[in-house]
């Protein structure tokens, strides 16, 4: 009897042709993660057990669930030893629950359950409850194998990262960003992160904070590669030559830009950003007309249908909310005009606009890492 972990990886299932690519990829991702052996079984993925490797498996997008338990050969005589092994020490009442892709195994799902809950009873003395059980064990017969456990995980869910390819998401140090990087991950991308920052005093604490942030992100990708770049004779230019109100939307397309720069250097197909309509100035639809235009790539906002507190909840969740909310802004919340433009129109903006070397220049300059946990 073997210590184990079986994963459920749900929606890969039905990719067809992709699924092997799918499989593949989820597989590294959770070898990467966890340093253990891993093997690919039919429908599911079985990992060597480690003491913490839960609060890893809970981090990798495409996992729907997880069972950690044992593994048995395929006979009734193993699997009751099993499910009395895989209990814990205190309970009152429990249930069993089989599902079974091996056919030629004997008895049929319902009969599992009846005698290994009849063994369960006579061994230790408690009840069957099937509405509220205080445990549920898990059994899932196989074609060799049989896994059985007590403890099921809730994963990320969504796919793998990078079965949908490389994009370089745009990441503030605000609440919203973070959480965009993770929501395009789970749906497959993997993130090259990007960052600008100028020179103030605080600047130090935002780079620390950025790369916090990055590190967090990594927990879930494997590995963040995060470009620095730097915006400060940028913005100096802008400040000079651009009236208040425009400034912002001027910044952001002139990053659009420099992302679209990255994004072709890095093989991305597109940019993320932490736009939620309507939260801050900048983000009316006339103004995400203006800036998106900036960029040929498709930009895309994951947050763009959510409220704020739902943005809150998952960021409390993936645990970007306590560092994002740090002191130390970046580098255009500092300065936001007292009334900026809320209706850009593209002719009004592009007039001002001549920062090509500066844009290049301050790519040529910036600093790239490759940010890893583990
Ligand atoms: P956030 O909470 O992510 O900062 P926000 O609601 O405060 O978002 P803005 O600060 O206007 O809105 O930024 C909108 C988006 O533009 C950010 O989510 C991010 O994707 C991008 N962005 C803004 N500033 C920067 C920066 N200094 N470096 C990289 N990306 C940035
Ligand atoms: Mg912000």
């Amino acid at each position: 009897m073997e210590k184990v972990v079986v994963v459920h990886y749900g929606e890969i299932a039905t990719k067809g042709k992709n699924r092997e690519f799918f499989e593949r990829k989820l597989i590294n991702a959770i070898k990467r993660a966890t340093g253990r052996k891993v093997r690919r079984k039919f429908g599911r993925i079985e990992v060597e057990y480690a003491d913490s490797i839960a609060e890893r498996l809970k981090k990798i997008p495409g996992i729907k669930y997880f069972g950690v338990g044992v593994k048995t050969g395929t006979d009734i005589e193993e699997i009751k030893k099993a499910a009395i092994r895989s209990l814990p020490d205190e309970f009152n009442s429990f249930k069993v629950e089989t599902s079974r892709s091996n056919k030629n195994f004997p008895l049929n799902s319902i009969e599992i359950n009846r005698e290994v809950g009849a063994y369960i009873v006579e061994r230790t003395g408690k009840g069957v409850n099937l509405r509220n059980p205080d445990v549920t064990v898990w059994i899932e017969v196989c074609d060799r194998e049989v896994y059985v456990y007590t403890r099921k995980i809730s994963g990320v869910g969504g796919l793998p990262v990078g079965v949908a390819g490389r994009v370089v998401s745009l990441v503030s140090g605000g609440i919203d960003s973070p959480v965009a990087s993770f929501m395009a991950m789970k749906r497959g991308c993997e993130i090259v992160a990007v960052h600008f920052f100028n020179r103030t005093m605080h600047s130090p604490k935002v780079r620390e904070k950025i790369k916090i942030l990055a590190e967090k992100l990594a927990e879930y990708q494997g590995e963040v590669r995060l470009y620095m770049v730097p915006f400060y004779e940028i913005q100096l230019e802008i400040i000079k030559n651009v009236p208040a109100r425009l400034r912002m939307i001027v910044y952001r397309r002139s990053m659009m830009r420099m992302a679209n720069m990255i994004a072709e250097m890095e093989g991305c197909k597109a940019v993320i950003t932490g736009d939620n309509l309507s939260q801050v100035a900048s983000q009316t639809l006339d103004n995400l007309n203006v800036i998106y235009s900036a960029s040929k790539l498709a930009v895309l906002p994951p947050l763009i249908g959510m409220d704020k507190e739902e943005i809150i909840e998952i960021a409390r969740k993936i645990g970007t909310y306590d560092i994002s909310i740090l002191p130390y802004d970046d580098c255009c919340s500092f300065m936001i005009a007292r009334h900026p433009e809320t209706r850009a129109n593209l002719e009004d903006v592009t007039k001002y606009e001549s920062f090509d070397r500066l844009e290049r220049e301050a790519i040529e300059k910036s600093e790239v890492e490759d940010v890893r946990v583990f």
